[in-house]
């Protein structure tokens, strides 16, 4: 019965971090797969996370089924860090999802199965998986232009072109805030203008927030979902916490529907949790209990959002020290795309050839084209980095 089967091509990012994990070099630097590591290499167990789970422990809740759209304090919370403190449930619609992957998917399955959409456009380039996801759930997936890789710029006016090209309600992935994989954003003011252009041209926008918290903060992060929010914009959010409490393996994130009013987000509610029931019944418990647990705490709330600030400003000095450092070495290499673009990557220009001696000779693994992970560098390694791309780019 399963005979025909061909082997599968391996997914590009998890392919190199076995490559990594292989290597015997023990100078190897992982600037791969987009994980935070801290100052030791270490993915971090947050201490906000560490005392939830103590407080869960002891409270000691038995292991019965969630509800299919999980937890409702849960959903309130999300709706509180996606929208503000003030926003009102009202016209919202959220369910907990199996990390940000499956808010995607279910976002996938919802856009096709009720709304009849058969097409999405992404930015060129976006996350490797944005294809996938979105072919697997039977959507024909299109491009927009994003980023200039040779002048290492925002392409706004050639995406604003292609925004006004649409056809009404044409579906559109926008990445908020630490776009993956460009590490380049869209400044408040070119925010406004694409939400503007989303209201005149009637164009579903599906914000995908994997980074909240990793470019300027968590408030700053969210502008385009707040403005589009405010502007009255129906449209998705798909939002992880994989990145921002590190609870990449328990797999926890959310999906919001903004509906304009209760009864529609209501109706809403009710077909995502068909898609869910259909799928995979109800989502785990466990990480949506350790994140209500802080959200609804205000002390826990607070050691989060500073373990967040201080990741998030080791990442900023990592980028400051490795641009001076090519700066100062006198690199071809735009060390100011390292230094300017924000949250977990840098694009950062490398072509192939340099990438490859970098692994070869260097042991320093990156993703191509040209995509750099900061959190991999440390003050042990930085230098190291910094003179082989020195080497490589000279
Ligand atoms: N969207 C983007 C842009 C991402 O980079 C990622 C994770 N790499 C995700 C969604 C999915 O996150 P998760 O690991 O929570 O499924």
């Amino acid at each position: 019965m399963f005979a025909h089967l061909q082997p599968s091509a391996a997914d590009p990012i998890m392919s190199l971090m076995e490559a990594y994990l292989r290597d015997d070099n023990p100078q190897k630097v992982n600037l791969g797969i987009g994980l935070y590591y801290d100052e030791q290499g270490n993915i971090p167990l947050m201490q906000a996370v560490r005392q939830a789970e103590q407080r869960l422990l002891t409270q000691g809740h038995p292991h019965g089924y969630p509800p299919i759209e999980g937890s409702a304090a849960f959903a309130a919370q999300v709706q509180r860090l996606l929208l503000g403190e003030e926003v009102s449930a009202c016209g919202l619609a959220t369910v907990q999802t199996v990390g940000g992957s499956g808010a995607l998917k279910l976002a996938a399955d919802f856009l096709r199965d009720y709304l009849s959409r058969e097409e999405i456009w992404l930015s060129d380039p976006t996350w490797a998986n944005h294809g996938a996801i979105f072919a697997g759930a039977g959507l024909q997936t299109h491009s927009y232009p994003y980023f200039d890789d040779i002048a290492g710029e925002l392409r706004f006016e050639a995406m604003l072109e292609c925004f006004n090209g649409l056809p009404a309600g044409a579906v559109v992935l926008l990445h908020p805030c630490c776009h993956n994989p460009t590490g380049t954003d869209l400044t408040p003011a070119q925010w406004r203008t694409v939400i503007e252009v989303m209201q005149q041209r009637r164009l579903l926008p599906l914000f995908d927030i994997a980074y909240q918290g990793f470019g300027d903060g968590l408030e700053q992060d969210a502008y385009a979902l707040r403005a589009a929010h405010r502007a009255g914009l129906d449209c998705l959010i798909a939002n992880s916490f994989s990145k921002n409490a590190a609870l990449y393996g328990l797999r926890l994130g959310a999906l919001t529907l903004c509906c304009g009013d209760a009864q529609t987000a209501s109706n809403a509610q009710g077909a995502l949790k068909t898609l869910i029931r259909r799928s995979y019944s109800c989502p785990p418990t466990h990480g949506g209990r350790i994140m209500e647990t802080i959200l609804t705490d205000d002390a826990l709330r607070h050691l989060w959002r500073s373990e967040l600030d201080a990741m998030r400003d080791r990442i900023r000095q990592m980028r400051l020290r490795l641009a001076s450092g090519l700066e100062q070495g006198g690199s071809a290499l735009d060390y100011r795309r390292i230094r300017d673009q924000r949250g977990m990557f840098s694009y950062t220009g490398l072509n192939p050839q340099q990438l490859e001696t970098l692994r070869q000779r260097y042991a320093i693994y990156l993703v191509a084209p040209g995509r750099m992970c900061l959190p991999g560098l440390n003050l042990n390694n930085i230098d190291y980095v910094a003179d082989a791309i020195l080497a490589v780019s000279r």
